[in-house]
């Protein structure tokens, strides 16, 4: 993970897109002004909060996944209003959608691929038919409140736009047409889908979100998601990275620190030789690798799902 080269600014095909709603996120909101803008505005802004009171009610009842995908597409919609500018997304109501109601981590049996149940949520976009998919866990452990639903439902959002974006820039399906192209999206997408694109986008639409409702919770679950991006690639990033990604005004260098912390404390847990087949690319980035994975056949597969903030393994509940 690190900044677009100005080599892969050039051959970016998502980025612009990406570009183009962070510049109307960063629009200082003004709820009047919005409203006069677009007359979907106010409705969607009512929307949020009648079924956040309905999530609310779900889940102090415990029947969560008890809620109808049929209830939840108004959310879905007046959330592509309020966040992304009702681009990409406008075939809500034919997402295939489901609750994970795998409850607890005690429950897993062994064998059982605990990190892909033990998630908040996950979405997949099937370049062929353009098909959404949209899971969220049910259970309160991981959703205790309708914000902390919201939260996981912008983050899949966020996940949905950017794929949206790749098939917009014809980029499901390696070509000779689109080679360069494709690599810089492969990168800066990352290998969990947590890279670049995903935390550019995310502080935004958190910013936006909070913004709007005069909120400081929602959470997308941006750090997991370095981390776990981290954890996953092997590659720790240099701070210059972080500090764009997470230096705003909250307290953004100590995220970034902690990002740093646990990548090193991942390598010495199971990088026990790290300088092995150690690949830096970027002289200030340590590898953690052991071995390079790039797939040489990527393009032909599925956009693979992702998983949202992560839970396992966490040591430092
Ligand atoms: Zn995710």
């Amino acid at each position: 993970m690190s900044l677009p080269t100005d080599e892969e600014r050039g051959n970016d095909r998502v980025g612009p897109h990406i570009d183009k709603l962070v510049d109307w996120l960063k629009i200082p909101y003004n709820s009047t002004q919005f409203e006069a803008s677009n007359p979907r505005w106010a409705d969607a802004i009512q929307t949020v909060e009648r079924l956040q009171r309905q999530i609310e009610d779900y889940i102090n009842r415990e029947v969560l996944s008890k809620m109808s995908w049929s209830e939840l597409v108004p959310l879905v919609q007046a959330l592509c209003t309020l966040c992304f500018q009702d681009k990409f997304m406008k075939q809500v109501h034919n997402w295939d959608f489901g609750w994970l109601v795998r409850a607890r981590p005690e429950e897993v049996q062994e064998g059982e691929d605990a990190e892909y149940e033990l998630i908040f949520g996950w979405m997949h976009l099937n370049h062929t038919d353009g098909k959404t998919t949209l899971r969220l866990h049910s259970h309160a452990q991981f959703h205790p409140n309708a914000i902390g639903l919201l939260g996981t439902m912008l983050h899949e959002m966020v996940h949905v736009f950017i794929y949206n974006c790749r098939k917009v820039g014809e980029l499901d399906v390696r070509t000779s047409q689109n080679d360069a192209a494709y690599s810089v999206f492969d990168k800066l997408d990352g290998q969990t889908g947590h890279g670049y694109y995903f935390l550019r986008l995310a502080r935004e639409v958190e910013t936006r979100f909070n913004e709007i409702f005069s909120l400081k919770s929602i959470d997308l679950g941006r750090f997991e998601a370095a981390d776990y991006e981290c954890q996953e690639t092997g590659n720790l990033s240099d701070m210059a990275y972080f500090t764009q990604m997470f230096g705003d005004n909250s307290p953004g260098q100590e995220f970034a620190a902690r990002i740093v912390w646990a990548g090193i404390k991942q390598r010495h847990r199971e990088r026990p030789n790290p300088e092995r087949q150690a690949t830096v690319v970027n002289p200030d980035e340590i590898d953690l690798s052991l071995e390079d994975n790039e797939d040489a056949t990527a393009g032909v597969e599925r956009i693979g799902s992702s998983s949202a903030k992560r839970v396992v393994p966490r040591s430092n509940a």
